[in-house]
């Protein structure tokens, strides 16, 4: 996998400012207001910064949380993981292997056989509906 890797000022002109406040800068969106939360509909979830695929839909489930969340990365490599020790806490912070956009926190109370709740920000996600098949 090819990094990307570009200066802030080309995030901040490739993104909107919620989403560059989330992934660039580590934010976290309101619970509940996010546009994945309760979305159902199948397909794959790719990084906002980079599309990268990150997540499968048939992973998502619903944690009442108030963020989308997943039992797995569509891909173990397609996701990196770091200590954080902000806001008084201690939480695996969940990066996009790619680039490096916050994507949000893995916790260890997730639904078996992972036992992973990956609580993500709807906004570091974009949702892209079933690869439909050429016909051969
Ligand atoms: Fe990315």
């Amino acid at each position: 996998m090819e990094k990307v890797i570009k200066p802030e000022k080309e995030w901040r002109n490739q993104l909107t400012s919620e989403e560059f406040y989330v992934c660039r800068q580590k934010g976290t969106e309101r619970a509940f207001t996010g546009t994945y939360n309760q979305y159902k509909k199948p397909g794959t979830y790719v990084c906002t910064c980079c599309g990268q695929s990150l997540f499968d839909a048939t992973d998502k489930f619903d944690s009442g949380t108030g963020w989308p969340s997943f039992s797995k990365p569509i891909h173990p490599d397609a996701v990196a993981t770091e200590v954080d020790r902000s806001h008084f806490m201690v939480r695996t912070e969940v990066l996009c292997a790619r680039c490096d956009a916050h994507l949000g926190h893995v916790f260890e109370d997730g639904p078996a056989p992972t036992g992973l709740r990956f609580c993500m920000n709807s906004i570091s996600l974009k949702h892209q509906p079933p690869q439909s098949y050429e016909k051969e």
